[in-house]
């Protein structure tokens, strides 16, 4: 396994980590120059922060701080209750692959949804049988237009306590199932992104971290599970400050030939996202190195 105690070649940053400074959004761009100030070589941004910074800005602040991007946030949401959300969902996922292609994304991560309206406190109905169905059918579609541009998709399994309303994948099992399903030739161009605060209770993980092997581990995500949880979305802990063994699943990974960034992601509305973009920088730093 690497060694990651001297330094932080391999840490990118989920930018959504540091989007609130002491309460307040910051800037995409202030983002980008916080990382490079703090010698951060990748970042994983996310879409709505893109756009508001713009396509082509973005772009070129990337490039000229030599950045990487472990992934972009995020494609998906496949689900949907008529033809025009059918439409909408795929229309939608192919702009985001075509802004993943512009900014040079190693993958385009996709949480793929569940319930239609679900998300919205109103589900269209209850069939999550027909949800995932509609997963499988929407990623095969999106998997020939993104196979063309050369952006490998990443299906990011989430904790089950998601399962209603933000994805239907919720196991790494299940993800592989559907790259299994859809590209059988493991092409590179379908993986799954390992988020350890997805999976890091399932028994299984192990097992299913050697199965997708190195052509299906796209993306390696970090944070901590804390104890307890405040909040089933925005209270993500800084790596060492919770119960995921986190070096033991990066060893899983990088045993099966992973050498990509191990990028934190932290919504955290009640600690992190009140402090300064320097202190959750240099943090991320010190866990990544310690914790990781
Ligand atoms: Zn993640």
């Amino acid at each position: 396994m690497r060694d990651f105690s001297t330094d932080h070649r391999w840490l990118s940053i989920n930018t959504a980590t540091v989007r609130r400074q002491h309460g307040t959004e910051v800037p995409l761009p202030e983002i980008i120059e916080a990382c490079a100030r703090h010698g951060i070589r990748a970042i994983s941004p996310w879409r709505d922060q893109v756009a508001a910074a713009g396509l082509d800005n973005v772009a070129r602040l990337v490039k000229a701080h030599g950045l990487e991007l472990s992934g972009y946030c995020r494609g998906g949401m496949f689900p949907y209750a008529d033809e025009a959300g059918m439409k909408a969902a795929r229309d939608d996922n192919r702009r985001a692959v075509d802004e993943a292609c512009a900014l040079k994304a190693a993958c385009l991560v996709l949480v793929v949804g569940s319930l239609p309206g679900a998300l919205a406190g109103k589900a269209a109905h209850k069939d999550i049988q027909l949800a995932r169905n509609q997963v499988t059918d929407a990623i095969g579609e999106l998997l020939d237009y993104a196979g063309s541009m050369g952006m490998p998709l990443a299906i990011e399994p989430l904790h089950p306590m998601y399962a209603a309303d933000r994805a239907c994948i919720n196991t790494l099992e299940q993800a592989l199932d559907v790259c299994d399903e859809l590209d059988p030739m493991r092409s590179g161009a379908l993986g799954v992104a390992v988020d350890v605060y997805h999976v890091w209770w399932d028994p299984k993980l192990k097992a299913q971290i050697a199965r997708a092997g190195k052509d299906r581990l796209l993306a390696f995500h970090v944070c901590d599970w804390l104890t307890p949880t405040a909040d089933l979305l925005n209270d993500r802990g800084m790596m060492g400050d919770g119960v995921i063994e986190i070096p033991k699943i990066r060893r899983w990974a990088e045993a099966q030939g992973f050498t990509g960034y191990s990028e934190v992601e932290i919504f955290s509305t009640g600690n992190w996202w009140q402090r300064g973009t320097d202190e959750i920088l240099s943090t991320c730093i010190e866990r990544h190195r310690s914790a990781v």
